[in-house]
């Protein structure tokens, strides 16, 4: 029989387990604050459980490790960027990036991914497998033991879709969220997705008030299509659907994330489409200045253009920024590093 992942429980599973295998709630308690809340690894380790107990919880179940493979510290900023080594020997990544209002952790939900957008780094190998709540929580335990400090920003915007990683995602939520361990406010959680539609709908649902970032990068069905091949299955139409349901269930202003490709996404009929679509819907646009990636051949516009279509939304009452690049010396993006470790034709260390 497998053992039970103590860590990828949320604090209501553990208080089931417990009282399950005949011990007190409070057990539940103080394991999840040993877990959740000081970093704890080993079963072995929890003092202030009896050595009966704890052999007991080792007979049944385990707890997930991940360790730091490499650091990479940007030389612009304080971005740091992380590959993280999983018990199974798979390699993922995820950058603590040092903002005004605090540290904001950029984490994976998936090793891979299968969403195939032209553009991302993250997809180019497929899915790999899903991660598993544990493994989402490490890599804000592992960040903030290794800087010494809290992150007070979570961003699901590394490798892997996180609607496409559903219940283990939310699980992870609810985890990180809990009282009893980590205590992250819901409201500096962002989400992002390709646009999974029922699954947004699901997560409009679950009534969390975490922030949903679409990855709408066009407001075209056809040119969507070319960049984000889910675009096949859901429409741009079907997507504002489900936000502006997504924003009458949680009352969340919802991100719009718009990856500017020259002369693809940055001319006067999209801005022209995008103001039309964006209309009446409560939201703002990050502008992303395209990350160019070996497999896709396009480029970003210059930098006055991007200011250009930035000015020219929110003149239309359409707030927007331009996602401020942290770490650009370090390939912090959206799977570049991994990729470049996992490219065998490459020589990673050099
Ligand atoms: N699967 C989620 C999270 C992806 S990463 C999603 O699709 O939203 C977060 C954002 O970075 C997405 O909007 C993604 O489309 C974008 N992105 C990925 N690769 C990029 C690149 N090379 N340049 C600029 N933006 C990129």
């Amino acid at each position: 029989m497998s053992k039970i992942e103590l860590n990828s429980l949320t604090f209501d599973e553990l208080q089931d387990f417990i009282t399950t295998i005949d011990e007190k709630k409070y057990r539940a308690e103080q394991l999840y604050s040993f877990i959740h809340k000081n970093y704890g690894k080993e079963i072995e380790d929890i003092t202030v459980f009896s050595k009966d107990l704890r052999d007991k919880l080792n007979r049944i179940g385990k707890l997930n490790n991940i360790e730091i493979f490499k650091r990479f510290d940007s030389k612009v900023d304080d971005t740091k960027k992380y590959l993280f080594l999983l018990e199974d020997d798979n390699i993922i990544e995820g950058v603590a990036m040092d903002y005004k209002h605090g540290l904001t952790a950029c984490i994976s939900t998936q090793v891979g991914c299968r969403m195939g957008c032209s553009f991302c780094a993250s997809t180019k190998e497929g899915l790999i497998r899903m991660l598993n709540p544990s493994e989402m929580a490490n890599q804000i335990y592992a960040m903030e033991e290794d800087l010494d400090k809290q992150i007070s920003n979570i961003v699901l915007m590394g490798s892997g879709e996180p609607l496409d990683n559903y219940d283990n995602t939310i699980k992870f939520l609810d985890i990180i969220h809990h009282k009893k361990g980590h205590n992250i406010s819901y409201r500096n959680i962002t989400l992002s997705t390709c646009g999974l539609v029922p699954k947004i709908y699901e997560l409009a649902d679950e009534q969390i008030p975490i922030t949903l970032s679409i990855s709408l990068h066009s407001p075209f069905d056809e040119i969507r299509k070319t960049m984000i091949p889910i675009a096949k299955k859901y429409s741009i139409e079907e997507i504002m659907n489900a936000c502006k349901y997504y924003y009458n269930k949680t009352n969340r202003r919802i991100t719009m994330e718009y990856t500017l490709v020259k002369g693809v996404n940055d001319r006067k009929q999209d801005l022209k489409q995008l103001k039309t679509i964006l209309k009446g819907l409560n939201c703002h646009v990050n502008l992303i200045p395209l990350n160019p990636i070996e497999e896709f051949k396009e480029q970003r516009p210059s930098k006055k253009s991007i200011e250009r279509f930035k000015t020219a939304l929110s003149i239309a009452n359409i707030p927007a920024t331009v996602r401020k690049e942290m770490g650009g010396d370090i390939n912090a993006s959206c799977g570049q590093l991994r990729r470049r470790f996992t490219n065998k034709s490459k020589n990673f260390f050099q």
